[in-house]
């Protein structure tokens, strides 16, 4: 356990390269290997450091990992605020009043608390569920000081309990070692209730994925819902229902909402359950690409459909891999949609584009020789925000296509 710096004791410094300093001037986040001249010797990963320039101006405060592509991960910018726990505190108090000036913190409600860079905590999520916090930490710096950052967190919102919920891949990639499960106060019941714009949701903070629940698409599950008035509906990567519940709440005629997941599939059928939307929605366990092929082979056609699958690529260099399922994905969908349908098609894949994916559904409608109009184009809901110095940090697109 590292403890935050007391008081101001020289810190090491990491130069940047000629040229290379206008970004982090600008406030974005990451600093990568390839924009680093050199940094001070012995420098243990983990350690907060200073970000000077070339000329050896300071540009900002950061903490130091030398296994990770972010070298530096920045946090503040003003050179009498190093990272401490009073720093924490005002940026979780901030990032507090986003949400509840969005009415988003009702006792009984959900919301992304923390969203990482666009709170300007780069490294940490905390999604609310009710009185309990799902974390999740990827920056080294933070899991080392990860008590005192829960200690404020539980003090700010008054939770009953948090549990951490690491995402294995980038543990492995930044060295960090904390393991899953209640790591403050109480430990979460296996199935937490909350209320998502009157429906009620229920989740297994421990074992669901992610966090537990997608937050993200909470406002356009909304938007969606008066579309499926008297339309058939398929939902394909259902996860808890939360789609299709609001489809059936909205007068759909029919729905079959589908998932891989065994467990998924449980917590979506209780939940329809505890709305008395059961016998509404039938809900299907399948691989999502062979079912969809399947009854495009049967002719069979749906009024309103929505996919919103898991993210096709991590990596940049991935794009086209990606790109090539939201083809296949999107084709399948063209000709399961009948005459003057509505079309829901969802990426949460960084590195794909909102307009490489508009381009794709262009191509796409021409090919398989459909009207496609484009109603509503969106992203995540508003309690997750983006940082301007960070574009590259927003992922989930929704566009909404009416199909004749
Ligand atoms: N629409 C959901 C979130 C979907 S997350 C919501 O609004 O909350 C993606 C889901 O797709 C996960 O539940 C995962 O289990 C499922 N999934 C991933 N790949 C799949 C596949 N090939 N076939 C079926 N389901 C899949």
């Amino acid at each position: 356990m590292t403890d935050f710096p007391a008081g101001a004791p020289a810190f090491p410094r990491v130069t940047l390269l000629p040229g290379k300093s206008r970004l982090f001037y600008s406030r974005h986040p990451w600093v990568f290997p390839g924009a680093i001249a050199f940094a001070d010797s012995g420098i243990p990963d983990g350690a907060v450091v200073q970000l000077c320039s070339h000329t050896g101006s300071f540009i900002g405060w950061g903490f130091f990992n030398s296994r990770s592509r972010v070298r530096v991960r920045l946090h503040s910018w003003e050179k009498e605020r190093p990272p401490s726990p009073a720093l924490w505190r005002d940026r979780i108090r901030s990032a507090i009043r986003l949400r509840r000036e969005q009415g988003l913190m009702d006792p009984d409600g959900a919301c992304r608390l923390i969203n990482s860079e666009g709170d300007h905590l780069s490294g940490l999520v905390a999604d609310r569920f009710g009185p309990w916090l799902s974390v999740q930490v990827s920056s080294l710096g933070l899991s080392q000081r990860l008590s005192s950052l829960l200690d404020i967190l539980a003090d700010e919102t008054r939770c009953r309990g948090i549990i951490l919920r690491q995402d294995k891949e980038i543990s492995k990639l930044e060295g960090i070692e904390q393991a899953d499960g209640p790591c403050h106060g109480e430990a979460p019941p296996p199935r937490v209730e909350f209320l998502e714009h009157g429906l009620r949701i229920g989740v297994n903070l421990a074992e669901g994925q992610k966090t537990g629940y997608y937050l993200d698409q909470r406002e356009n599950r909304l938007a969606v819902a008066p579309l499926a008035k008297g339309r058939t509906v398929l939902d394909a990567f259902t996860y808890a229902g939360g789609f299709a519940l609001r489809a059936a709440q909205a007068g759909a005629r029919s729905i079959v909402a589908i998932d891989q997941s065994h467990g998924a599939l449980e917590m979506a059928a209780e939940n329809a359950r505890i709305n008395e939307l059961d016998g509404r929605v039938s809900w299907l366990r399948a691989e999502v690409f062979e079912d969809l092929a399947a009854r495009v082979e049967t002719g069979q056609k749906f009024g309103l459909l929505i996919l919103d699958p898991p993210k096709f690529a991590r990596a940049k260099n991935r794009v086209d891999e990606a790109l090539g399922g939201y083809r296949r994905l999107f084709s399948l969908a063209f000709r399961l949609a009948e005459e003057d349908s509505r079309l829901v098609l969802c990426s949460c894949t960084g590195s794909v584009t909102r307009n490489m994916l508009l381009e794709l559904i262009s191509q796409v409608a021409a090919e398989e020789r459909r009207d496609a109009r484009l109603i509503r184009v969106s992203g995540a809901a508003a309690d997750h925000p983006i940082a301007s110095s960070c574009p590259e940090s927003e992922y989930l697109k929704c566009f909404v296509l009416g199909v004749s």
